[in-house]
């Protein structure tokens, strides 16, 4: 089949390496040009996840990796802080990962494609894997994304594991993720823009030095509230439909099951085209759980959460991590999670 995938993000990257080695003739199509591309984002995810993606793909992630979490230091509102034992979250390479899958594809940088300018007819699929952009597909009414940039820096000291300031009111939080050689990513997510944390971090480092500042929203509005996932011969695979999970602003990981989920969909009907269909239900049901994390966060941050009212809620997250724990590469503790958002 003739597939163009619109994006060199984790999911374009992935899914188009996935793709050309079922023997599809793939096209890929990236908006930046290839020297300024950058993999904006924290590059932190749990290794017990990517291990299995990057087999898949004939990669080998111990190559990858810059930094093995043990513990995540968080200050909440209120003086409140809280130690998580970590069991998988790294920090890696994803620039090389991305690139190394993107290796023997035949790919354009430098083309923004839009609803108007792209050849949809000259290809059988057009994958939008644009992120954030969502750019082939149409606008959902309930979207949501919160702005958010960070630091790329180097000779940072004193700081070796990974640490974030939560923000009154789930209204976003700072991060700082150790990468390799005292180098590290400092930034914030911030739907009021304020991004307590980052210039406090770089006068208390003196010593730290900047080589890159980048930034962009990050979609917290889960799947359920991203559609539609197709239209006309277009379908979206990654954050352009929602896959980020909605209290971490973390897309890497979901994007990467979404892009799994659509391979087996499109493995199994070869014979008929492309079930969007079945691709539609199997997205929802696997991120189903994620619409109530997303109600969770949007009831603080109008500072309507209820603790007794919206126990259903609460409960429906703690389980669906806690089933998935080695899938975020931290413990998931009930009892922390609801300090944790009571603090908030
Ligand atoms: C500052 C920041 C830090 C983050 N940190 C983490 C983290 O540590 N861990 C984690 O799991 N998640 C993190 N996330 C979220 C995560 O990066 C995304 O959810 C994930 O990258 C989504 O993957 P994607 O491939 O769907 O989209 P993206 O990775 O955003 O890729 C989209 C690609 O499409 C290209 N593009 C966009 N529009 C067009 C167009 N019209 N034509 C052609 N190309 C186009 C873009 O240039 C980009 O290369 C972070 C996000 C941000 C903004």
């Amino acid at each position: 089949m003739r597939i163009a995938v619109v994006g060199a993000g984790v999911s374009g990257s992935y899914l188009g390496h996935m793709l050309h080695k079922r023997g599809h003739d793939v096209e890929i199509f990236e908006s930046s040009r290839k020297e300024n591309q950058w993999a904006v984002c924290a590059w932190g995810a749990s290794r017990n996840m990517l291990a299995k993606f990057s087999n898949r793909a004939g990669l080998d992630f111990d190559n990858y990796i810059f930094h093995v979490g043990k513990t995540l230091k968080m200050d909440l509102p209120n003086h409140v802080r809280e130690y998580l034992d970590l069991r998988g979250l790294v920090t890696y390479n994803k620039q090389k990962w991305e690139h190394d899958l993107l290796k023997d594809l035949k790919i354009t940088y430098g083309f923004r494609c839009t609803q108007q300018n792209f050849p949809f007819k000259e290809y059988d699929y057009v994958i939008d894997c644009t992120g954030m952009h969502r750019s082939l597909l149409p606008r959902s009414d309930e979207d949501f994304l919160i702005p958010a940039y960070e630091y790329l820096v180097e000779n940072v000291q004193g700081m070796d594991e990974f640490y974030v300031i939560g923000y009154k009111g789930a209204r976003g939080y700072f991060w700082y993720f150790p990468l390799d050689n005292n180098r590290g990513y400092v930034g914030a997510g911030d739907i009021d823009k304020k991004y307590a944390g980052v210039e406090e971090f770089l006068s208390e480092h003196p010593e730290a030095r900047v080589a890159r500042k980048v930034g962009r929203p990050i979609r917290l509005a889960p799947p359920r509230r991203m559609e539609p996932f197709c239209a006309g011969n277009v379908i979206g695979v990654g954050e352009s439909i929602g896959c980020v999970f909605p209290i971490l602003g973390e897309g890497i990981i979901p994007s990467l099951i979404c892009c799994d989920i659509f391979l087996e969909v499109l493995d199994g009907s070869k014979q008929k085209g492309f079930d969007f269909e079945q691709y539609r239900k199997k997205v929802l049901k696997k991120f189903d759980y994620y619409d109530d994390v997303y109600r969770i966060v949007r009831l603080k941050m109008k500072n309507k959460l209820n603790m007794v009212r919206h126990l259903p809620l609460m409960m429906s997250m703690y389980r669906n991590m806690k089933k998935e724990e080695s899938r975020f590469g931290f413990e998931i503790s009930l009892d922390k999670m609801t300090r944790f958002v009571k603090a908030l």
